[in-house]
């Protein structure tokens, strides 16, 4: 275990005006490469079997995406009162949900199925059961973070449909229509807290954007600065040494932790490895939860994907 503190805050960050406070993804990419990603990670790791059923996830989230059906979306006055205020135009809380999630739901389901170990069809089998009263109530309890509603093993699932169907909405709008939101630790497109950061390279080269646990919409935050309380103070930074931990082994993956709110996010770096995603990443550095925990620090974001507790996973 290393810590250290490498930046003070915008060290190395160009003025503020030049910064793209927003990044969006390749729509017709942006799930088939987390695919990839976690069929890398997977090779060799203690968890191959659940990685390569989260990729097969993603090959599905993309084909919903590609086939998504065309749903309203907030207009050009919704979004500039939104910009004013500085609100997210397609808040989680408020922005009302087209029932379209669900078809991609059903399209993700008949397709996953296919490379679903037992447990996992069992799981298929209940939520195909559900009424579509019952589907709407599990999105609000998941978009709420209230996991004490929710059917954890349906999780994952019922979040990769609600995640096509916010990543088609956040897309089809474009890094123009959000801007800098109220509350900087929330995305700026649908108020939903990030899964990890990102150092980027290209042409936001050295910048960390926040990355939606829902929508793909990345946002920028100054590094050296906690992601969910924004103090300076007490920042480290840990990994596991020695590679043992697929996806931090060159310390690509790392956690942020801050001893003022007592909370940690990971950050992934492209500069270490351009293919680093922060979903699978994620996924594949449970060990470095655990750890964390060890330490007395808790997750200040959700992976959709992981609503069990990290030691439960592994
Ligand atoms: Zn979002
Ligand atoms: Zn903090």
């Amino acid at each position: 275990m290393s810590s250290t503190t490498i930046l003070q805050p915008g060290e190395i960050e160009r003025p503020a005006g030049d910064i793209p406070y927003i990044y969006l993804p390749t729509r017709s990419a942006v799930y088939h490469d987390r695919a990839a990603r976690l069929r890398t990670l997977a090779q060799g790791h203690s968890m191959r079997d659940f990685l390569l059923f989260m990729a097969a996830l993603c090959e599905t989230q993309q084909d919903a995406l590609n086939n998504f059906p065309a749903v309203p979306l907030p207009d050009a006055s919704r979004l500039n009162q939104c910009r004013e205020h500085g609100m997210p135009p397609l808040s989680v809380q408020s922005w009302p949900r087209d029932p379209a999630w669900q078809q991609a739901l059903t399209t993700i389901l008949a397709r996953v199925k296919q490379h679903a170990p037992p447990a996992s069809q069992a799981t298929i089998a209940r939520i195909e059961k559900m009424d579509s009263a019952a589907l709407e109530k599990l999105a609000d309890a998941l978009l709420r973070s209230d996991y004490e509603q929710v059917d954890l093993a349906t999780a994952p699932l019922v979040a990769s449909a609600l995640q096509v169907y916010w990543t088609h909405m956040s897309t089809s709008l474009g890094v123009h229509a959000f801007s800098r939101n109220g509350v900087g630790n929330l995305c700026p497109a649908c108020a939903s807290p990030p899964v990890a950061s990102v150092v980027r390279i290209g042409g936001e080269q050295g910048l960390r954007y926040l990355c939606c646990s829902l929508c793909e919409t990345q946002w920028h935050m100054v590094r050296a600065k906690c992601s969910n309380c924004e103090s300076t103070k007490d920042i480290g930074y840990y990994s596991i040494k020695g590679g043992s931990v697929k996806g931090s082994f060159g310390g690509a993956v790392k956690a942020e932790s801050c001893d003022e709110c007592g909370s940690y996010l990971k950050i992934v770096y492209m500069d270490k490895d351009p293919h680093v995603d922060p979903v699978a990443d994620d996924l594949a550095t449970l060990a470095l939860d655990l750890m964390m925990d060890e330490n007395g620090k808790s997750r200040s974001g959700p992976n959709l994907f992981l609503m069990t507790a990290p030691e439960a996973a592994i």
